[in-house]
């Protein structure tokens, strides 16, 4: 079912996500719907693909219901995973979804995360509107590139660059498996990255409870 979920729009997605169970919570929804990352019609500019004969005005409307489309760099709305370069991919909406409700529990206001193979720096914007105000989300990516990738692509939003420049969200390079114990103890630890093992580290950076 999480492959028919795919919208026309990010509200479209996200209601088709929750409408085939792949989520059920409210609070997902929100964060899901809420992360705004439409650029002011100026950095739409200058960043549209030449291909667009559409005029700025138009392309900041459509952009202003969309989510992914500043951290998916095609089809957004697909249910299903996209290259974001260097061999890595935005993982499918219906992945991020059901990720955040089953941490969410230990996603409350003020919570400390560690999101582990950062890549598009997505799931960790959504995090991040889930432990806010006063919560903090370290988003640790082994790819230079792609760590500046979710710099960039969460500063198109005036949300997100807050998120930025508050220290909320903390994009740093590093292998996940060993944690980020600069931050620890962390509510919640989500791995984004195939692990072939259990990584102690990681489990003692965890609070008790946790997950
Ligand atoms: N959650 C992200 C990316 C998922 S793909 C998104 O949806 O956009 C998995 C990511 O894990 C890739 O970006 C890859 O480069 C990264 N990765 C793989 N092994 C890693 C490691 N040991 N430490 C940190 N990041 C790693």
């Amino acid at each position: 079912m999480a492959w028919r979920s795919s919208g026309a729009s990010n509200v479209d997605l996200v209601n088709n996500l929750r409408r085939h169970g792949v989520f059920s919570s409210e609070r997902v929804k929100e964060a899901m719907v809420t992360v705004r990352r439409a650029p002011s019609s100026e950095i739409l500019c200058k960043h549209q693909t030449l291909s667009y004969s559409r005029s700025c005005l138009q392309l900041t409307q459509i952009n202003l219901q969309v989510d992914r489309a500043h951290y998916c760099p095609s089809f957004p709305y697909d249910d299903s995973p996209k290259p974001i370069g260097h061999g890595a991919t935005i993982s499918a909406p219906h992945m991020h979804a059901s990720a955040c409700e089953s941490l969410l529990p230990y996603l409350n206001p003020g919570a400390k995360v560690l999101d582990i193979g950062s890549g598009s720096g997505y799931l960790t914007h959504v995090l991040a509107e889930l432990v806010k105000p006063g919560g903090k989300v370290v988003g640790i990516e082994h790819i230079q590139e792609l760590v500046d990738l979710a710099e960039k692509n969460m500063a198109k939003s005036k949300e997100g660059k807050e998120f930025l420049e508050s220290g909320t969200v903390l994009f740093v390079k590093g292998d996940g498996r060993k944690g980020y114990p600069s931050e620890a103890p962390y509510d919640a630890i989500h791995v984004g990255a195939a692990a072939a093992e259990h990584h102690k580290a990681l489990t003692d950076q965890l609070k008790a409870p946790g997950r």
